[in-house]
């Protein structure tokens, strides 16, 4: 059950939104989307979806376009949210999963596991429009996986929640994978994506400037940081060879060296000089890999 997007290129008139893309994404894969704003994550949801069509290239899931006749299997949270108001959790979300092929009483049982699982249980029969935001959020999370898709894309699922209820979604969204879901997502936040994919696509303009498993893009990446916590001045290694960025803290100083030789004459350098309380290499996170490839553009 392999996704695949073979040089997919979405064109608005003149504009192109989505340009050359070609991405697979195995069976029970947790995968990220990074990406400036505009980058062209959301069009290429909508193109997965078939909700949108493609002005070039081939997109298939299991050999097969997506439609209609795999609805059942597919789950989407959408960037804008969209719930009605005026009806009530419980109606809309039966409505939803039935709609999808469930039957209702299934879908009450599964309905009622979410909602304790999201601890709001009491909101089953408030209207939407009752809610605070984060919980029609949830809802609304609710209502693209309660018909237990194979296939959940998820257009930035974190947005606008307070960090208890990130981690609630965060922890969801992983069991779900466990239970052989695939699991697509975009989102602005690195750290989201450092946590939970092993493979990812940064975007920029509408072409992949980052694609694969995470722990290969950061190993290919070269650099790595170093952190350095000691009761001495250190800010002469900013000058160090090796040296590409530098930046004082308040226990000492972060560099980001081109390599682990750098990092070995650093120790050398200092050792000696006063208390060293922390002397650690790290792998680049995604935010230096992410700034690199995207510019400080990103907002
Ligand atoms: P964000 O992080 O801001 O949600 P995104 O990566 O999801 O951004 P898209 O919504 O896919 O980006 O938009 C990509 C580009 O395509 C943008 O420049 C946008 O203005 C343009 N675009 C999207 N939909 C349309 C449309 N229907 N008509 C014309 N241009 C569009």
């Amino acid at each position: 059950m392999v996704l695949k997007l073979e040089s997919v290129t979405k064109q608005f008139g003149q504009f192109t939104a989505v340009d050359q893309l070609s991405l697979e994404i195995p069976n029970q894969e947790m995968f990220g989307f990074l990406g400036a704003n505009g980058a062209g994550k959301t069009t290429t949801f909508r193109m997965i979806l078939g909700l949108l069509d493609a002005t070039d290239g081939k997109i298939t899931w299991d050999g097969k376009a997506i439609d209609y006749s795999t609805s059942h299997l597919v789950g989407y949270l959408p960037e804008e949210r969209g719930l009605y108001p005026k009806l009530k959790v419980r109606e809309q979300l039966i409505y939803l999963a039935r709609l999808r092929g469930m039957p209702k009483n299934e879908a009450l049982i599964e309905l009622r596991l979410w909602l304790d699982r999201f601890k709001i249980p009491e909101y089953e029969n408030k209207k939407v429009e009752e809610l605070s935001k984060g919980n029609q959020q949830k809802i609304q999370f609710i209502a693209a996986v309660l018909h237990k898709p194979k296939l959940l894309i998820l257009d930035e699922p974190f947005s606008g929640l307070d960090p208890v209820n990130v981690e609630m979604l965060k922890e969801a969204v992983l069991a779900l994978k466990e239970n052989g879901a695939t699991i697509v997502f975009s989102s602005h936040r690195m750290e989201h994506v450092e946590e939970m994919c092993e493979h990812l696509c940064i975007l920029h303009k509408g072409s992949p400037v980052v694609y694969g498993s995470l722990k290969e893009i950061k190993r290919n990446f070269g650099k790595k940081n170093l952190v350095i916590h000691a009761d001495f001045k250190l800010d002469g290694l900013k000058d160090f060879p090796g040296v590409v960025k530098s930046k004082p803290t308040m226990e000492g100083i972060h560099l980001q060296i081109d390599g682990e030789a750098a990092a070995d004459k650093i120790l050398k350098e200092i050792v000696g000089k006063g208390f060293i309380r922390k002397f650690a290499l790290e792998e680049p996170s995604l935010n230096d890999i992410f700034i690199e490839e995207v510019g400080n553009s990103y907002e």
